[in-house]
Order: structure tokens, then C-alpha cells, then sequence
């Protein structure tokens, strides 16, 4: 039986594309045991994007809170992690809020670009130049992880680094596709050690 607070409507339903437990691959907690719920819908559009097929929200299926949850049955981790897709085009109140109750940590992966919502333990932000981040989530940022395609990513990142707290850990991501990127970063971080390398280790592992 579930012990969530009454208030939490756990008729409340998401788009949601997967659901999977794993090792998280990347940024501050790589090599964290956790839970992902991959949210369906983006409207930001990176030409170099691995997710587009979570783009389009019509394809998948439209999940109760409840039905949700239940899929945290047995498995041994508290750190859920909600990616997607752009996780901010739906209300997260009511999904963290039920997360919460039930004594998870919950983590938001977002590009920023829609007005904040939910209950946060961690927020990794990942802002994009194709759609600029909304100015609510520059007080909820833990880290700031920005990935590297070519050199106007680094202008880029230094950019949203400003508007931020200088003591909050700050990665460049090799663009995976394009092995010209860790080259870039790499020269650019010993020149720039605020910088810190995030390298997406599930790929290389091959796991999600
Ligand atoms: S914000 Fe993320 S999911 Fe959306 S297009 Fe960019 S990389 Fe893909």
C-alpha cells in the first residue's frame, strides 16, 4: 500500500517514454546507483540531440502517478532522476511531491526552458542555445552542465556561468557524436579550471 499524503492526486498522469534503473552516467553524481523516469515532449530541438525520439508526446503512453510509483517497487535505490525530453513542458509538483512522500530523492536533468515547477533535491542544468532558459530556474541550479559541440558552445557556457553562483560545480560534455568536442574541452579546462570534465560513461559502458 502506499503512503503518500492524501493531498497528492495520484490520478495525476505523465507522458512518459521509460522508465529503468541504472548507473547514472554523467555531471555531479556519475556512478550514483539511481532511478530514471524519462519524460516524453521537447521543444528545444539540438541538432545533435540522442533523445529526439522523445520529442513528440503523442506515442507514449499517458501514466498515472500511481502506475508510476508502482514501478519503484524493489528496487534498491532513493535517487530518482526525472530527464527526458524537457521534463519543465509538465507540472512537476505533483510527481515530486509524491516522490517525496515516499522518502526519495528526487533530481531534475532540464535545459531550463519553461517556467520551474516541482521539489527538488538537485537540479542539473543543462541550458541550450536553441531555446533560451526561462529565468525561473536560475535560483534552483546545483550544476550546470553545458555540452560542447564546437567552439560557440564554450562562449556559451561561460555566458550561463555567469549568471550564476561561482561555487556551483560547472562540467563540459563532449558533444558524443562529435569526437572533435573532447579535444576542445580538453584543451579548454587546463586552460579554465573552473571547468570540470563530464564524460557520459553509460555510453561507453553501453548501458543506458
Ligand atoms: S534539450 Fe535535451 S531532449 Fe531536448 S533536443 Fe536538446 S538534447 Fe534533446
Amino acid at each position: 500500500m502506499l503512503l503518500i499524503n492524501n493531498k497528492t492526486n495520484l490520478e495525476h498522469q505523465y507522458f512518459i517514454v521509460e522508465m529503468f534503473h541504472s548507473i547514472q552516467g554523467e555531471g555531479f553524481w556519475s556512478g550514483e546507483n539511481s532511478f530514471f523516469i524519462r519524460l516524453a515532449g521537447c521543444d528545444v530541438y539540438c541538432p545533435w540531440c540522442d533523445q529526439k525520439e522523445t520529442w513528440s508526446m503523442k506515442k507514449y503512453p499517458f501514466l498515472t502517478l500511481e502506475k508510476i510509483i508502482n514501478n519503484l517497487t524493489n528496487i534498491n535505490t532513493q535517487h530518482i532522476i526525472i530527464t527526458g525530453g524537457e521534463p519543465l513542458l509538465h507540472d512537476l509538483f505533483p510527481l515530486t511531491k509524491s516522490l517525496k512522500n515516499l522518502g526519495y530523492k528526487t533530481h531534475l536533468e532540464t535545459s531550463g526552458s519553461h517556467i520551474f515547477s516541482g521539489e527538488f533535491d538537485w537540479v542539473t542544468f543543462s541550458p541550450k542555445p536553441y531555446k533560451k532558459p526561462h529565468e525561473s530556474i536560475y535560483n534552483q541550479v546545483s550544476e550546470l552542465k553545458i555540452v560542447i559541440n564546437d567552439q560557440n558552445d564554450l562562449m556559451w557556457a561561460e555566458s550561463e556561468a555567469q549568471k550564476l553562483p561561482i561555487n556551483i560545480p560547472k562540467y563540459l560534455q563532449p558533444q558524443w557524436e562529435n569526437p572533435d568536442s573532447q579535444e576542445l574541452i580538453f584543451d579548454y579546462i587546463l586552460n579554465h579550471p573552473q571547468w570540470r570534465l563530464s564524460l557520459q560513461t553509460h555510453k561507453f559502458l553501453g548501458v543506458r
